[in-house]
């Protein structure tokens, strides 16, 4: 069955519309990542034909077999967990990556940075639930791990991610939401060199609307837009 890309991308701005005009927000503000994991290249043209202009990939293989055929105008982002060896490839083909979540990864970042000759633009991954299936830096420690990025003349850090748990209840993953804001705005005080916090990557279609709410401006959308794909 065709899936209405369309309509679905007009129900998730009405949404985050409304979700923004309850916390008194500007909903331009909030930008709709579209996570095209599973989906052929030819739903994703469709989505982007419907104004998708942020197309979010977790898995560099999948990544590498659409992102060089998108149109210009799309920016891409790269959204699950990276390992070292494969960090050649993204930081070449990638706008943003939402996913540091360890020093070693960080180090191997500003390398390939180094040698593109340009700094490469990042979120910090924090694990804000603590969930032990979950990548991410721990609130605790997320003072001293920002500090120590930031000494890497080649990442930029551009804000903060988290994944919420699988709530039944979109309500229950507001605690996390709004602690992810607290630290992005502890750190954004610290003025630290390379670090401008200006994204929080936060809510997907489970809890996207409760995200809005707590200050969300990445939207990271997958069924919402696509159905479900299997993951
Ligand atoms: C799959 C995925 C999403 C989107 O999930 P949906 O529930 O389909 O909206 C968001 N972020 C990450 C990191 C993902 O892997």
């Amino acid at each position: 069955m065709a899936v209405d890309v369309k309509a679905n991308l007009d129900l998730v701005k009405e949404r985050i519309a409304q979700a923004a005009a309850k916390s008194g927000r500007d909903p331009q503000e909030v930008r709709i990542v579209a996570v095209t994991k599973n989906v052929p290249l030819d739903v994703v043209r469709q989505a982007i034909e419907a104004g998708v202009r942020i197309v979010g990939e977790n898995r560099v293989q999948e990544a590498m077999t659409k992102f060089p055929y998108l149109d210009s105008c799309v920016e891409r982002h790269f959204i699950g967990h990276l390992q070292r060896n494969k960090v050649r490839a993204v930081v070449q083909a990638v706008n943003l990556i939402h996913s540091l979540d360890s020093l070693r990864l960080a180090e191997e970042i500003n390398k390939w940075g180094e040698r593109l000759g340009r700094p490469v633009e990042v979120l910090i991954q924090v694990n804000v639930s603590g969930e032990a299936s979950k990548y991410g830096v721990s609130p605790d420690a997320l003072e001293a791990f920002t500090e120590k990025v930031a000494q890497l003349a080649y990442i930029r850090v551009r804000g903060l991610m988290t994944i919420a748990p699988e709530f039944k209840n979109a309500e229950d993953a507001r605690p996390v939401f709004r602690k992810l804001s607290q630290l992005a705005l502890e750190i954004g005080k610290r003025n630290l060199p390379g670090v401008e916090v200006q994204f929080l990557s936060m809510g997907m279609t489970n809890d996207y609307w409760v995200a809005v709410e707590e200050g969300a401006n990445l939207v990271r959308i997958g069924r919402a837009l696509f159905g479900e794909r299997g993951r």
